[in-house]
């Protein structure tokens, strides 16, 4: 999954940016709201983490361009804890808010929930097969037995999960689960899906020629 944050406040940006790293999500980020605009309609994120309070355009005008072209999901980040901005950022496209300052459990446990009702699935568990996700603690069991996996391996295996029985291409997977920083050579999508199947069963992820993989079951 890879997230987008645009957020001007240097230490916070940073905070945020690791912190959504830790949970192993892709992310980049802007300091501005014209720039992280540009990004958003570039790049198909999961998710955007949006500041209203920036420098130049605002988080609202952010929004408000950005519906015009995409339905990204938007958590708005408020300093200001008025039923006014809140009813103003639903009524105008934002899918969530958190007053500052948040607990970030707590932005993690939104976040998650955002971009599930985004795929249209309600439970933070993914069963396929004999294949049990756990989306909360990042945990994937074959017949009941712990598998490890990398990051990478994970990210891949989440993505194609929530779309499962959509063809997901190539394309896809490295847009949503590498930031603008990664090296796209040293993390070929094809090298971490031949680990996944060792690790889960070949058949779990099948391959569409030319096109790219789906998980059919
Ligand atoms: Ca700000």
């Amino acid at each position: 999954m890879r997230i987008l944050v645009i957020e001007d406040e240097p230490r916070l940006q940073r905070n945020l940016v690791r912190a959504l790293q830790e949970e192993g999500y892709a992310v980049d980020a802007s300091p501005e709201g014209a720039e992280g605009l540009g990004k958003a309609r570039h790049c198909d994120y999961d998710a955007i983490l949006l500041d209203v309070m920036l420098p130049g355009m605002n988080g609202w005008e952010v929004l408000k361009e950005l519906r015009r072209h995409k339905a990204t999901p938007v958590l708005m980040l408020t300093a200001c804890d008025s039923t006014d901005d809140r009813v103003r950022g639903l009524d105008e496209g934002a899918d969530d808010y958190l007053v500052k300052p948040f607990d970030l459990p707590e932005l993690f446990a939104r976040l998650r929930a955002l971009i599930r009702r985004t795929v249209g699935r309600s439970s933070s568990t993914l069963q396929i097969g004999e294949i049990t996700i756990a989306c909360q603690a990042r945990t994937v069991r074959r017949n009941g037995q712990p598998i490890a996996l990398t990051a990478r391996e994970y990210a891949i295996l989440e993505y194609l999960a929530l779309h499962r029985k959509e063809l997901v291409t190539r394309t896809q997977l490295y847009e949503h689960i590498l930031d603008e920083q990664d090296d796209t050579l040293s993390n070929l999508v094809d090298v971490h899906v031949f680990s996944l199947r060792k690790k889960l069963g070949h058949e779990l992820i099948v391959t569409r020629r030319g096109q790219g993989y789906s998980i059919d079951q």
